[in-house]
C-alpha cells in the first residue's frame, strides 16, 4: 500500500491498542499523525515514543505538564484539553480512527468529518447522540464513515454484495453477554467484576457493562439505523452466543449474506484501515470444524429491557437517543463505582427519558446541552438509589 497518515483518538484504549498493533505490523504503510488519551500520560508517552506522531494530546488538561516532561527532547508536540482534541482532528490526514469512549469523542469526530476526512468509527456513543447531524456533515463534506463496531463492519462488508434499496432485513447479532442465561433475581446482585467479564470479547469496561445489560445492542441498533438507511423495522436483533457470525444482510431475493470471523477486533479494525483493500492480520482463522455448531435465539426483552428502550428512543428521534446515551454513561459509571445495582443502570436510563421533555436538537451545541441536562438528571436518580 502507499503511505497513509492516521490520526488515532483513544490510543490507550482497547480499540486504540488493537489499532496500533496492526499499525506496528505494517509500519511501512502508516505514518501516525495524532495520538490521544484521556489521562494515562505514561502510556501515551510510551506510545508516542514508539510511533512518533506530530502531536500527542492528553484530554485531561491537568496532566499537560507531566506529558510535556515525558516527551521533552523528542520533538513531539504536545497539547491538552477538549479544544486541542478538536484542533488535532482537523490536521491533514488520510484516516481518523475515532476510538474514544462516550460522547467525549463527539467533538473531535465531528471536526474530522467536517474537514472531509474519512473516519473509522468505533465511538458509537457519538453516532447515537448526534447521528442525524453526523451523517449530514459527512454527506456534505464527502467523508466516508467506515464502521469499526464488529456488527456494523460485518453489515458494511455484506452490503458490498447488493444494493441497499434491495435489502429486506439487517440482522444484528448479539452474544447475549455474561448474563444471557441468568434470572432477573440473580442479575440484581451481580458485581462490576462479573459484568465486565465478557464471554467472547476483551473490551473496555464501559462497553463490557453495556454488553451485559444489552444496552450495547440497543446502541448498535441506533448506530445501524444511521449508518444503513433501510428503515428501523427492517433491523432485527438475534442472539448468537458464539460471536462467530458478526451480522447478516438479507436481500429481497431471500439471499442472506453474513460475515464470519474470530471474535478479535483487529479483524474489523483492519477492514476499516485497509478499505477498500484488505490487509493481512495476525488473527486466528476460523476453524469451523472445531467450533462445530452455531446457536441462535430470540432476544429476551423482559430480562433485558434495554434494546426495546433504544428502539423506542430512535423511533421517537430528536433528542431521545442523546438523552438515553448520556443517562447510560452516567449509570454505567455509577455501577462500575459500586454506587448502584446492575438493574438500576437501565432503570436510570428509563427514568431520565420519562422525565425529559422531547426536543429537536439542530446543532452540536444543542446536543451538548441535552447531554449535560441528561447527565445531571441521571446523577440525581443515581443519588436517590444510593440513599434509598
Ligand atoms: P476503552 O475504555 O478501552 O478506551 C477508551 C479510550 O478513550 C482511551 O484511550 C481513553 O483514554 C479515551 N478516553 C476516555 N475518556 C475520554 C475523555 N473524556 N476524553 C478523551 N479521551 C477519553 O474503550 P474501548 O473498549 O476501546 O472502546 C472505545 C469505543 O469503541 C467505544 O465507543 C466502544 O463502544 C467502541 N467499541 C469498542 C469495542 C471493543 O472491542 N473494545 C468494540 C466495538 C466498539
Ligand atoms: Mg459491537
Amino acid at each position: 500500500m502507499t503511505q497513509r497518515r492516521l490520526s488515532l483518538f483513544g490510543a490507550t484504549g482497547s480499540v486504540g491498542q488493537s489499532t496500533l498493533d496492526l499499525v506496528r505490523r505494517d509500519g511501512e504503510t502508516w505514518q501516525v499523525g495524532v495520538l490521544s488519551a484521556h489521562s494515562d500520560v505514561a502510556e501515551l508517552a510510551k506510545l508516542a515514543k514508539e510511533f512518533r506522531p506530530d502531536v500527542a494530546v492528553i484530554a485531561d488538561e491537568a496532566r499537560h505538564t507531566e506529558l510535556k516532561d515525558a516527551l521533552a527532547g523528542t520533538g513531539i508536540e504536545t497539547a491538552a484539553g477538549a479544544d486541542a482534541l478538536v484542533e488535532a482532528a482537523q490536521r491533514p490526514t488520510d484516516l481518523v480512527m475515532a476510538a474514544i469512549v462516550g460522547t467525549a469523542g463527539l467533538a473531535p469526530t465531528m471536526a474530522a468529518l467536517a474537514a472531509g476526512y474519512d473516519v473509522a468509527l468505533a465511538n458509537k456513543e457519538a453516532l447515537v447522540s448526534a447521528g442525524a447531524l453526523m451523517m449530514a456533515v459527512a454527506r456534505t463534506s464527502g467523508s466516508t464513515i467506515l464502521p469499526v463496531d464488529s456488527e456494523h463492519n460485518a453489515i458494511f462488508q455484506c452490503l458490498a454484495g447488493g444494493r441497499i434499496d434491495q435489502v429486506r432485513r439487517i440482522i444484528l447479532t448479539a452474544s447475549g453477554g455474561p448474563f444471557r442465561t441468568m434470572s432477573s433475581a440473580d442479575m440484581a446482585i451481580v458485581t462490576p467484576a462479573q459484568a465486565v467479564a465478557h464471554p467472547n470479547w476483551s473490551m473496555g469496561a464501559k462497553i463490557s457493562v453495556d454488553s451485559a445489560t444489552m444496552m450495547n445492542k440497543g446502541l448498535e441498533l441506533i448506530e445501524a439505523h444511521h449508518l444503513f438507511p433501510v428503515g428501523l423495522d427492517r433491523i432485527e436483533i438475534l442472539v448468537h452466543p458464539q460471536s462467530v457470525i458478526h451480522s447478516l444482510v438479507e436481500y429481497i431475493d431471500c439471499s442472506t449474506l453474513a460475515q464470519l470471523g474470530s471474535p478479535d477486533m483487529r479483524i474489523p479494525i483492519s477492514s476499516a484501515l485497509a478499505w477498500p483493500q484488505r490487509m493481512a492480520t495476525p488473527c486466528a482463522p476460523l476453524d469451523l470444524a472445531s467450533i462445530a455448531r452455531l446457536d441462535f435465539e430470540a432476544p429476551d426483552e423482559v430480562r433485558f429491557p434495554a434494546t426495546a428502550l433504544c428502539r423506542a428512543a430512535i423511533a421517537e428521534g430528536g433528542a431521545r437517543p442523546a438523552q438515553l446515551n448520556a443517562a447510560n454513561e452516567v449509570a454505567v459509571a455509577a455501577f462500575l463505582a459500586g454506587r448502584i445495582s446492575f438493574p438500576a443502570i437501565v432503570d436510570t436510563v428509563r427514568r431520565v427519558i420519562d422525565a425529559a421533555a422531547p426536543a429537536t436538537p439542530s446543532s452540536l451545541q444543542d446536543i451538548f446541552s441535552v447531554d449535560a441536562a441528561s447527565r445531571a438528571a441521571a446523577q440525581q436518580f443515581v443519588d436517590q438509589y444510593e440513599h434509598a
